[in-house]
């Protein structure tokens, strides 16, 4: 049984998690955590999350469950989950991080915790977006430097406050590597005016944020005469919990470093596995 704490309760993501922790046999909510200064503080966890009395109470900080969990599952701020992983490195415990947004500063500082702490980052936790990150390499293997020209459209719910998303992001690092790109320097994240014609190298970003978008992301691969697009398009923000869930087990077992949900779901062993990779 993997004991189960979850940072920003109240959050969309929050309230999703407790549900998928709640829905899943081998897993146990033994902690919530919100904000020091919320008035939930003290209200049942499940109750918040629509999921009937679960006997665990909100409470306004995570040193006062420290001895109740075996992993945190963290999607809050980058500020707030680097403050998580300090107190998580102090207490032995473990880390499923998928908050977004962390600038090169904060990435560094998160790298620093991968010699103390098992943890797993991942800026989308669902199966369907990791394999699509497989499926992206593979053809920009195929087609990158053969004319097509690659860009990237997001679409996200109103509320979101980095741009573009992690996952836009992710996608484009998975593009942009087998081709020995770098988004620093190859990734155009706006377009307005005369900007004369598009260079072979770049990768665009476009994004779009309205209305309750869970999430969609699409690659587009664009030649003369013809274009392939590969989209992923999450319906429910469950699958980000369900995913989350599975990498807390699957932390359970490994020793302290830095991992993905390629790791999570073997992914990467499956593409080393691969002769033509
Ligand atoms: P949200 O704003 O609804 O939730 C964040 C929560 O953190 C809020 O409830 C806030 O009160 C809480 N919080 C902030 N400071 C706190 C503190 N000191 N103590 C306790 N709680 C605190 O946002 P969201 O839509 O749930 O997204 C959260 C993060 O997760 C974002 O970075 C988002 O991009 C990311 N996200 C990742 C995935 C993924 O699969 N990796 C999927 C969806 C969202």
């Amino acid at each position: 049984m993997t004991r189960i704490a979850i940072m920003g309760a109240a959050g969309r993501m929050g309230k999703m998690l407790i549900e998928a922790v709640n829905g899943d046999d081998s897993a146990r909510l033994t902690g919530a955590v919100v904000r020091p200064d919320s008035s939930l503080k003290g209200a049942d966890a499940g109750e918040l999350a629509g999921q009937g009395r679960l006997g665990i109470m909100l409470c306004g900080s995570l040193e006062e469950i420290v001895d109740d969990f075996d992993v945190l599952i963290d999607f809050t701020s980058p500020a707030l989950t680097l403050e998580n992983l300090a107190i998580c490195a102090r207490h032995g415990k473990r880390l499923v991080i998928g908050t977004t947004g962390f600038n090169d500063e904060q990435l560094s500082a998160l790298e620093g915790y991968a010699s103390s702490v098992p943890f797993v980052f991942a800026a989308n936790m669902s199966t369907g977006v990791n394999l699509s990150l497989n499926l992206l390499a593979t053809a920009a293997r195929a087609l990158g430097d053969a004319g097509f020209d690659i860009e990237i459209i997001e679409a996200h719910h109103r509320h979101k406050v980095d741009a573009p998303s992690g996952t836009a992001l992710m996608m484009g690092r998975a593009v942009a590597e087998p081709l020995g790109r770098d988004l620093k320097t190859d990734g155009v994240y706006q377009r307005v005016g005369q900007i004369g014609p598009r260079s072979a190298r770049e990768i665009g970003f476009s994004t779009v944020r309205g209305g309750d978008i869970v999430g969609e992301h699409t690659v587009l691969f664009a030649a003369e005469g013809e274009r392939i697009e590969i989209t992923h398009k999450a319906s429910s923000r469950l699958t980000f919990g369900r995913g989350a869930v599975r990498a807390a087990h699957w932390l359970m077992d490994q020793k302290a470093g830095h991992y993905d949900m390629q790791d999570v779901l073997g992914l990467k062993q499956a593409l080393s596995d691969d002769p033509q990779a």
